[in-house]
C-alpha cells in the first residue's frame, strides 16, 4: 500500500536528516520533493498546492525545539499536516436513534461493491449487531446471486424479489427496511446497481432512492486503482447525493495512493473505512494517523 510514495517520502527526510541544522535553503528542497512525490502518487493538483503551503509556511516558521532534531520537527510538521488532510480522526458510522440504521451503498461498477456489502455486515455481525443485506441492483441478476452467495458466506440474511415480483430498486429499499423492522435488524446495507461511467438515469435512481428511505449514511464506494478519476467521480456523486461518507477499496492493490489522499480534501466527506484484500474480514475502519505513519514510515 502506497509503497512508492512511501519510499520516495522517507528517501527525502533520510537524505536531509544527516545535514543538521535546517536552513530556508533545506526546508525549500525538502518541500520542492514532496511536492513532487505527491504529484507523481497522483494527488490532485490543488491538494497538493495547498498541502504544501501549509507545510513551507510552518516549518520555516518554527522556533527550534530543544527536545527534538531540526528535521524531526520538519517531519513532524509533515506528519501532521498529512493526519488532517486524511480527515484527523476516524469517523464513525452515523446509527438510527431508532433501529433499523439504514447505509446505502453506491459506485461504480466493479468498485467492489457487493464485496463491500458483506465486509460491512461481517464486520457489524461481530459486534452484535443484526445487519440485512438488501440486492436493490435489479438490473444484473449476477449481482443479485452474488450478494446471496457472498451473505451465504458471511451467514447474512440477503433481501432479493424474485424475479417475477421485481420492483424498482427505491421500492425494493423501501421494503427491505420494513422487512428489516419486522425481523429485528438494526443494519439495512442497501446494494445498489452501479455502471460502468456516470450517467443522469442512474444518478435519478439513487436520488430518489435517497429520498424513499432516508439512509442515515449514503457511502461511495471507491476504488483505489482508479487514481485521479476517483476524486471526479466523488465529486459528482457528492453533488447529486451529499454522501456521508466513502470506502476506499482495494488499498492492497499497486495503488499509487493519489486518491486516498485527495477524495477527503476535495469533498469535504470522510473516509469511513478501507477494503484491503477480497477476503470479506479484510476491511477496517479508515484511521487517519494510522495511514499516514504508514505513508511517512
Ligand atoms: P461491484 O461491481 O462494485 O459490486 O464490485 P464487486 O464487489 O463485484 O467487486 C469486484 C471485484 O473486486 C471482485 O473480484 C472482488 O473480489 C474484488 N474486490 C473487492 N474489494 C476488494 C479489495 O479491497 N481488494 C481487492 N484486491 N479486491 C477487491
Amino acid at each position: 500500500m502506497f509503497d512508492s510514495l512511501s519510499e520516495k517520502l522517507q528517501n527525502v527526510f533520510m537524505r536531509l536528516r544527516g545535514k543538521g541544522r535546517v536552513t530556508e535553503a533545506d526546508v525549500n528542497e525538502a518541500v520542492r520533493e514532496v511536492r513532487l512525490a505527491l504529484l507523481e502518487a497522483d494527488v490532485s493538483l490543488p491538494v497538493v498546492r495547498d498541502f504544501i503551503g501549509r507545510i513551507r509556511e510552518k516549518a520555516l516558521g518554527v522556533e527550534v525545539l530543544e527536545s527534538l532534531q531540526p528535521w524531526q520537527q520538519v517531519i513532524d510538521i509533515v506528519y501532521k499536516e498529512m493526519v488532517a488532510l486524511l480527515g484527523q480522526q476516524q469517523a464513525p458510522l452515523n446509527v438510527a436513534s431508532t433501529p433499523p440504521t439504514i447505509v446505502m451503498l453506491c459506485g461504480l461498477q466493479g468498485t467492489g461493491k457487493t464485496t463491500l456489502a458483506a465486509k460491512l455486515g461481517t464486520f457489524l455481525k461481530k459486534q452484535g449487531h443484526r445487519p440485512l443485506l438488501v440486492a436493490c441492483d435489479i438490473y444484473r441478476p449476477a449481482a443479485i446471486k452474488q450478494l446471496q452467495v457472498l451473505g451465504e458466506q458471511a451467514e447474512l440474511p440477503v433481501y432479493a424479489l424474485p424475479e417475477d415480483q421485481r420492483k424498482g430498486p427505491p421500492t425494493i429499499a423501501r421494503m427491505a427496511v420494513e422487512y428489516a423492522r419486522q425481523h429485528a435488524n438494526d443494519f439495512v446495507i442497501l446494494d445498489t446497481a452501479g455502471r460502468l461511467a456516470i450517467d443522469d438515469e442512474l444518478m435519478d435512481e439513487l436520488g430518489q432512492m435517497r429520498a424513499f428511505v432516508q439512509p442515515h449514511e449514503v457511502i461511495l464506494v471507491v476504488d483505489a486503482m482508479v487514481g485521479q478519476d476517483a476524486v471526479n467521480f466523488a465529486e459528482q456523486f457528492h453533488k447529486r447525493l451529499a454522501l456521508t461518507g466513502f470506502v476506499m477499496t482495494k488499498l492492497d492493490g499497486d495503488t499509487r495512493g493519489g486518491a486516498a489522499l485527495s477524495i477527503r480534501a476535495v469533498t469535504g466527506v470522510p473516509i469511513k473505512f478501507i477494503g484491503t484484500g477480497e477476503k470479506l474480514d479484510a476491511f477496517e475502519p479508515f484511521y487517519p494517523d494510522r495511514m499516514a505513519q504508514r505513508i511517512l514510515g
